[in-house]
C-alpha cells in the first residue's frame, strides 16, 4: 500500500509573500460578549452496562466540587431505590429523582430561588429522559450558563437509541463513548445490552423494564416485582446478533457452570 504525502508546497494554492496580520483593534468588536461569563456546556457520555458512567459521573462531580463548585445531582430508576447516583463500585452520592413530567429548567430556577448555587448539574440515567428535557438541558446551558454533564446507555435492549439518548446526541456539545473494560462473555468488547427472561435472551418488549445486570438468582429467590426474571448481558455485536449469553448462561443445550 502507498501513502502519498498530504502536503505538497508546490501544490499550494497560497501565495509566496505573506499575508499582513491585522493590526488589533483596540475596541474589541464584540466587546459586549466580553460581559458575559464563559459558556456553559452539555457533554453527554454514553456507553453500554456497567462501563463506568456513574463512577464517571460521581468522579466528575468529586472534581468539580473540589473546585468550589455548587452542583446538583439528577437521576431517573437508579438502581438503588433510594434517589442517588451510585455506582457498581460501591460508590454513591445523594440525587434529585426526576419523571418525565419534571422541567429541569424550573427545578433549577427553585433551588436558586431556596438561596442554592447550582453551577452544574449530573444527569444521571440520562437515556430515560424525554427529549423535551433535553431541550430544557441545552437551554439550562445556553440561557443560565449551567453546565450539564449527562451520562446515559446509548441503546435499549433491541439495539435501538434510548429517546433521551437520541437527542443528546443531536444537541449536545461533546459526545463521548464511554468504554471500561466492559466485556463480553468472549473477551471481545461488549457494545450491546441484552434483555434475558427466565434465561432466554429476548428482542421484542418494553423499552424500559428497569433490572439489575448481576447473574440472575435461582428460580424463586426474586421478590415477585420483576417476574419472570429479568436481567440484562453486555454482549458483542457478533454473540448478540447470534443471541448466544455464553457457557456461564444457563440456556437450552448450554452447560450450566457453577
Ligand atoms: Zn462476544
Amino acid at each position: 500500500m502507498t501513502v502519498s504525502s498530504p502536503t505538497h508546497p508546490e501544490e499550494s494554492d497560497h501565495p509566496t509573500t505573506p499575508i499582513p496580520l491585522p493590526v488589533p483593534a483596540s475596541v474589541p468588536a464584540s466587546g459586549d460578549r466580553r460581559r458575559h461569563p464563559a459558556p456553559a456546556h452539555l457533554r453527554f457520555f454514553h456507553g453500554p452496562m456497567d462501563c463506568g458512567k456513574s463512577t464517571l459521573a460521581l468522579q466528575v462531580d468529586h472534581n468539580q466540587r473540589r473546585q468550589g463548585r455548587h452542583g446538583l445531582l439528577l437521576t431517573q430508576g437508579d438502581r438503588s431505590s433510594a434517589p442517588q447516583i451510585s455506582s457498581r463500585v460501591g460508590l454513591s452520592r445523594d440525587a434529585v429523582e426526576v419523571d418525565a413530567g419534571a422541567d429541569l429548567r424550573l427545578l433549577v430556577r427553585d433551588r436558586w430561588a431556596d438561596g442554592h448555587r447550582v453551577d452544574y448539574l449530573i444527569v444521571d440515567e440520562a437515556q430515560f429522559l424525554t427529549s423535551a428535557q433535553v431541550d430544557q438541558l441545552a437551554d439550562l446551558v445556553d440561557d443560565w450558563h449551567v453546565d450539564v454533564y449527562a451520562f446515559g446507555l446509548t441503546t435499549d435492549f433491541r439495539t435501538r437509541l434510548f429517546p433521551g439518548t437520541q437527542r443528546l446526541l443531536e444537541v449536545a456539545d461533546d459526545v463521548q463513548r464511554v468504554q471500561v473494560e466492559v466485556l463480553c462473555w468472549c473477551g471481545l468488547p461488549g457494545l450491546l445490552n441484552a434483555r434475558v427472561v427466565a434465561g432466554v435472551m429476548v428482542r421484542s418488549g418494553e423499552t424500559v423494564v428497569v433490572a439489575d445486570t448481576a447473574p440472575a438468582d435461582p428460580p424463586g429467590a426474586e421478590d415477585g416485582s420483576l417476574s419472570p426474571t429479568v436481567r440484562y448481558q453486555v454482549l458483542c455485536r457478533r454473540h448478540y446478533v447470534r443471541g448466544e449469553l455464553g457457557p456461564t448462561a444457563a440456556g437450552p443445550g448450554q452447560l450450566s457452570l457453577p
